[in-house]
């Protein structure tokens, strides 16, 4: 039986609790788990019911999960979900797209053992990832390292600081700006300063990773900019808008990505329900807890690290140790960044 051990491992980018799932042959018999839990499936003889171990699990015996297949099956965009659609535009300013895609992450309707009735075959709708362990050698370029953050999080401060700590080992990736040079920049260093009309055809042909306007200038950051870092042999690290996310994760790149949220202190006095969500204008706090939440639904299945950051130095010296043992350690990553 060893000899046959499964050497499939998925990352799971659900949560899963038997005791909730109506659709089980026996509850007692699931495995439950969290989104990002690494689970080895040791078969998947039954199309519908898998049996997994979760790694760092002492307990050895194996339990029931969903199949991919019939997990996709079972997302479902439910009543309720459409209405507290007006609920959450009220609270943020969010696009709508990115409210359907979070709804359907966050809540699932079973419809009966088969599936029926549901969305088959959308690959909106999250399951699980097959991973497989990876250490980056030391003829491999290093992995790209992805700052994202939450309201408050100041990810370029912290990406600047542990640079500066350490600039033989980690760079940034020079962005490209439309705005004069000043006097005391040098051209490739502060910024590659392009004109108007070359900036727009590399946006147009897609070669920056993300970019925007500031004060009537245009900034963005490209592949070839993160490449040039790399070809130095040092880790290049990005602070980007999550969006960004999925034009990033590539078998060249082998992001990893890190999700810097700041610590909210809870607020003295427990505010009344109408200064919540919904109600009258938010605090700052609130916004910032509201911000984390959003961009946890959202894109936290893209996230291999949370740091919370609770003050600069702090987060500093943690992104420092998270830094040094990348290069060290071995980490989960897709298989398809690997074969
Ligand atoms: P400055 O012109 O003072 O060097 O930069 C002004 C602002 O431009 C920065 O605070 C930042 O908001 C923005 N900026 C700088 N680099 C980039 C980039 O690569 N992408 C985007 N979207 N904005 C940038």
């Amino acid at each position: 039986d060893r000899l046959r051990e499964s050497k499939v491992y998925m990352r799971a980018l659900f949560d899963y609790i038997p005791l909730e799932d109506k659709a089980t042959p026996c509850q007692e018999a699931g495995l439950p788990f969290k989104r990002g839990d690494i689970l080895q499936v040791v078969t998947q003889d039954d199309p519908t019911w898998w049996q997994a171990k979760r790694m760092g699990d002492s307990n050895l015996r194996a339990g029931l999960i969903p199949s991919k297949q019939f997990q996709e099956s079972s997302w479902h965009l439910t009543q309720d979900l459409l209405f507290s659609l007006p609920f959450f535009l009220c609270i943020s300013g969010l696009a709508v797209a990115g409210l359907r895609r979070s709804f359907r992450l966050s809540r699932k309707d079973r419809q009966g053992s088969s599936g029926e009735g549901s969305d088959p075959g959308d690959p909106d709708f999250l399951t699980y990832e097959e991973v497989t362990r990876y250490q980056q050698r030391s003829n491999e370029r290093p992995r790209l390292v992805v700052l994202i953050g939450s309201l408050g999080a100041r990810i370029n401060e912290l990406k600047q600081r542990v640079i500066a700590e350490n600039p033989h080992r980690y760079a940034v990736a020079v962005p490209h700006t439309t705005r004069p040079k000043k006097p005391h920049e040098k051209e490739g260093v502060e910024y590659h300063f392009v004109t108007k009309q070359q900036f727009d055809a590399d946006a147009l042909n897609n070669k920056f990773i993300e970019h925007g306007e500031y004060k009537e200038n245009q900034y963005g950051t490209s592949i070839e900019a993160i490449r040039s870092v790399q070809a130095k042999n040092k880790m290049c690290i990005v602070d980007v808008q999550p969006e960004a996310l999925k034009r990033l994760r590539t078998a060249e790149f082998k992001p990893y990505v890190i999700f810097v949220k700041p610590r909210v202190p809870e607020s003295r006095r427990r505010r009344s329900a109408a200064t919540s969500p919904g109600g009258e204008k938010m605090t700052y706090r609130q916004e910032m807890r509201q911000s984390a939440i959003q961009i946890d639904q959202q894109y936290g299945h893209l996230v291999d690290r949370v740091l919370i950051k609770e003050d600069s130095a702090s987060a500093c010296a943690e992104l420092r140790g998270i830094l040094e043992r990348l290069e060290r350690e071995s980490f989960w990553v897709p298989v398809s960044w690997v074969r």
